[in-house]
């Protein structure tokens, strides 16, 4: 098949070299001029495992490409994907500026017959919306039709989660678009769940504040198991083991970020109060959320009494472990709280460094360029992202070279009765008291 996928980001691009692996005939675009040069010049401009190494051998094979144009990409492929952002407004909403610019830009060039897929995160409806927007700027009047195809890949491990996913949606009422993207996830040999437009679109959002759902759940008996003595990880493996309920998405820690959880729920809230049939418990999934963090930044707080002038390490800045991704990062609000109660801040990630200093964020932040850079004199280090470079780590020596060895793990990484053999003061989540 020929493709094109518009926008080339975590998404886009991904999907693209996984859509040339099995042997599609690929076209990314982007308006980023920049971007494009730097993927031409076989730079990868994000980190994702397996992504370089696939992105490479594709180029090689001459299945992946390319562009700037969108004319290029829409001659060139017989299905177009729209993977561009889908970003929030302030009320929440979605701004869904992108999506129309590029539903204009296709309809303006395109010459024949098209599937357009929407892959980006969308509001119920946006189907049609599209769809409408393409014919009215389309002058040719070509026939065309309009797919919804959610993505479900998770940042760290996306190459994996393309190449097999649990279930692919496909929301469409044409067979004849049916047929070609059967031809075009038939070699991931993966189920697929055909629907009707609005309920594909809806499963995405659905499928996503559900996650956060379990995340926000998981972080509201922590707090309780704070209040009882109890062991929040040990309530989890007894509720997690039940089938009906399952085990993944219950892991306490500082609550969910990135660039997709928190914006995906404003979204579904906004979308749900729009249509008549408000989501509120939605609202109290985010309000968890945000407690959570607080009530982290209140136990640094009260631990260490005056924070100004106390030199703070903290590991992990990417809003989730093996991506570079910092975008709406839990692990960047934390290094803000403490830096604006006057905290020396000296923070370290594994991939996450470049994208902070490209996006300006944890502004006032020292930036180490190792761990053990960033726990020298700490009076605290506080663990914001669960590395697995962390667990290698020889924590004796993290004692030893601390001011004083404190530990506040927003993650649950380390075990408790360890850290407590070790010499640390160490602070869980819902673990009950310090070790
Ligand atoms: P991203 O910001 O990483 O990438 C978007 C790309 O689109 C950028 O490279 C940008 O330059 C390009 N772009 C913007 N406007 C364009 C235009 N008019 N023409 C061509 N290119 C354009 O975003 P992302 O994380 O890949 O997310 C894309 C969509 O997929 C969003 O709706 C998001 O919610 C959804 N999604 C993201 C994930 C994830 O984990 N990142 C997972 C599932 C779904």
């Amino acid at each position: 098949m020929d493709i094109a996928i518009i926008g080339s980001g975590y998404v886009g691009l991904v999907t693209g070299a996984c859509f040339a692996d099995v042997g599609h005939n690929v076209i990314c675009v982007d308006n980023d001029e920049r971007k494009v040069k730097s993927l031409l010049g076989g730079h990868i401009p994000i980190f994702e495992p397996g992504l370089e190494e696939l992105v490479h051998r594709n180029v090689s094979a001459h299945r992946l490409h390319f562009t700037s144009s969108i004319e290029e990409g829409v001659d060139r492929s017989q299905v177009v994907f729209i993977a561009v952002p889908t970003p929030p407004q302030a009320d929440g909403s979605v701004d869904m500026t992108y999506i129309e610019q590029v539903a204009r830009e296709i309809a303006a060039v395109m010459k024949e017959y098209r599937v357009i897929v929407d892959k980006s995160t969308v509001p119920v409806k946006t189907g049609e919306k599209v769809a409408n927007t393409i014919r009215r700027y389309n002058k040719a009047g070509v026939d065309f039709d309009v797919v919804s195809n959610p993505e479900f890949l998770r940042e760290g491990c996306a190459v994996q989660d393309l190449m097999c996913p649990d279930r692919i949606v496909i929301g469409s009422s044409s067979d004849r678009a049916l047929a070609l993207m059967k031809k075009v996830y038939e070699p991931f040999m993966a189920p697929i769940m055909v629907t009707d437009i609005n309920s594909a679109e809806l499963i995405k959002h659905a499928a996503n504040s559900f996650l956060a759902l379990k995340i926000s759940y998981i972080n509201a008996i922590s707090a309780i198991c704070e209040a009882s003595g109890a062991d929040v990880e040990k309530v989890a493996d007894g509720i997690g083991s039940d089938k009906r309920i399952g085990r993944a998405f219950l892991n306490a820690g500082l609550g969910y970020g990135g660039s997709c959880f928190p914006k995906d729920l404003a979204a579904f809230i906004a979308i749900s109060e729009e249509l008549g049939a408000p989501f509120n418990l939605l609202k109290e999934v985010q309000r968890i959320n945000r407690t959570q963090r607080e009530r982290f930044v209140k136990r640094v707080r009260e631990t260490l009494w005056v924070l100004k002038g106390k030199r703070i390490a903290v590991w992990g800045l990417t809003f989730k472990p093996d991506t570079d991704d910092v975008r709406s990062s839990v692990a960047i609000d934390i290094v803000n709280d403490l830096l604006r109660e006057g905290a020396d801040v000296i923070a370290y990630d594994p991939k996450g460094m470049d994208k902070v200093r490209e996006l300006n964020l944890a502004k006032g932040a020292l930036l180490a360029d190792s761990a053990l850079d960033a726990v020298r004199d700490a009076e605290a280090l506080v663990i914001a992202t669960e590395w697995k470079e962390f667990e290698a780590i020889n924590l004796d020596h993290v004692r030893k070279i601390m001011h004083t060895p404190i530990v506040f793990d927003g993650r649950n990484q380390f075990d408790p009765a360890t850290m407590k053999d070790l010499g640390f003061r160490y602070y869980a989540i819902g673990r009950g008291d310090a070790a």
